[in-house]
């Protein structure tokens, strides 16, 4: 009896993790973590610091790349 209730919360918190899952997907966020992180930055090489992987989940750019790219991106939007 009990492995009955065990099997259907284990289904419930499934499905409640796919929903969430989704949710993000939506949201256009994807689950990353620390480990995502890039360990060194993928334009300059230098070595990413872990609060920074841990702050952005994801990261790919050391903190001066990235300020550097979206500054770009702002001057190119300005100019077209
Ligand atoms: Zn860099």
């Amino acid at each position: 009896m009990s492995d009955f209730f065990d099997r259907a919360s284990a289904r419930e918190a499934e499905i409640l993790a796919d929903q969430l899952a989704d949710q993000n997907r939506r949201a256009g966020l994807e689950d990353k973590t620390a480990a995502d992180s890039a360990e060194t930055c993928g334009d300059c090489l230098e070595p990413i610091p872990e609060a920074r992987r841990k702050a952005y989940p994801g990261t790919q750019l050391c903190v001066e790349c990235k300020t550097r790219q979206e500054r770009n991106e702002r001057g190119r939007r300005a100019r077209y």
